[in-house]
């Protein structure tokens, strides 16, 4: 263990200054019976619970790193009471503090002490994880990557639910990060770019961003340094260099996704669709007809007929190796502001977001696509 992590220990088992769980967006209907001891001790950012896809059998097995006292889990295990849920962290007091919560289910979870740069688990042992606020406390994140990789069957993914930054970080952030063995944690965020190039070196076929959530720290961090040094440190220019936000995303390992649990939309049945997260007609061009007549990721109700559009998100890739990216309705889309992003880094690219399935077979044919690498 290195100085850093030995600094974060100290700083996550104090009680995290956090106000509402709902402005994370964890509903209290999802709160539930979530013992409060453990809803009390998480660090969260933003909730990504609706990013992870847990396959829908009993011998589905989920793992959270740096899980602290286990709240994502405790949700995770509500939802999905079959799966085998694993929390990994490196504090014992907050594992602890998490087992003590944890026998009021069906199946327990298990809460181990590990390092997640070097998971304590065979090849190949879980079908999802999450890393929820854990990625940027780590200076080691290639690491990291490379071992959740590992541990992950295929198909699998990893939801990441991180601060990232944009722009140019001034000079101060960087040294102010080691001066401080990381506590100062601004220093140490990574883009989405590198977050994309660090997923693709370990081995991922696939990042898919979910979402992203503009925040401004500005005045908290000029108010710490002030405290500190007596003086601003970042200059008016500097500031307007950078931008930082909160980001949803999900690393695919594996293309083959089976099936997907969906709801009816118009009698409430639950049901399963075949599902594919990446779809490439250039190398299968059987799935572009499965698509088209909705046999594959939408169907149909097997109780009420009513045609189903699958919840999840998925990538289609056409002969010319475009790429239309499919979102359900709940997740507001890609903002505006990504467009221009990819419009401008891709120029010869156009970009749509298609929400239904008749959105969908339309946006097919005409040039609505771009590539993620
Ligand atoms: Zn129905």
């Amino acid at each position: 263990m290195d100085s850093i992590e030995a600094r974060l220990i100290e700083l996550y088992e104090q009680q995290p200054q956090v106000e509402s769980r709902a402005l994370l967006g964890y509903s209290s209907e999802d709160l539930k019976g979530i013992p409060d001891a453990v809803a009390g001790l998480s660090h969260g950012l933003k909730c990504p619970l609706h990013a992870v896809m847990i396959p829908d059998d009993r011998c589905a097995r989920v793992l959270d790193i740096g899980c602290g006292g286990g709240m994502d889990l405790f949700l995770l295990r509500k939802n999905n009471p079959d799966a085998a849920c694993f929390g990994l962290d490196l504090s014992m007091a907050l594992l602890e503090q998490g087992r003590a919560a944890g026998c009021c289910g069906e199946r327990d979870i298990n809460f181990l002490r590990g390092n997640a740069r070097n998971l304590p688990f065979r090849d190949s042992s879980f079908d999802t994880m999450l890393a929820h606020a854990v990625l940027h406390l780590s200076p080691a994140r290639h690491e990291v990557l490379a071992s959740a990789f590992r541990v992950l069957k295929s198909p699998g993914s990893i939801v990441i639910c991180d601060p990232v930054i944009s722009g140019c970080a001034p000079e101060f952030f960087r040294s102010e990060y080691l001066d401080s063995d990381g506590v100062f944690v601004y220093g140490g965020l990574s883009s989405l770019d590198d977050y994309r190039e660090l997923a693709q070196k370990a081995g991922f076929a696939w990042f898919d961003l979910i979402e992203e959530h503009r925040f401004d720290p500005v005045k908290e961090i000029s108010a710490m340094v002030r405290n500190k040094y007596g003086r601003d440190m970042v200059t008016e220019q500097e500031w307007s260099r950078i931008d930082f936000s909160i980001a949803i995303f999900v690393l695919h390992k594996g293309v083959n996704w089976g099936f997907r649990r969906t709801e009816c939309g118009n009698c409430g049945s639950r049901t399963q669709l075949p599902y594919r997260s990446v779809v490439s007609i250039k190398e299968e061009p059987l799935f572009e007809s499965l698509i088209l007549a909705r046999k594959l990721n939408f169907g149909r109700c097997p109780f009420c007929g009513h045609d189903i559009d699958c919840s999840e998100p998925f990538l289609y890739i056409d002969d010319k190796g475009r790429v239309v990216h499919k979102l359900p309705q709940h997740y507001h889309g890609i903002e505006d502001e990504t467009i221009r992003e990819i419009s401008t880094r891709f120029p010869r690219l156009s970009v749509r977001t298609v929400f239904t399935p008749d959105d969908f077979e339309r946006a097919i044919r005409p040039k609505s696509w771009y590539r993620w690498w």
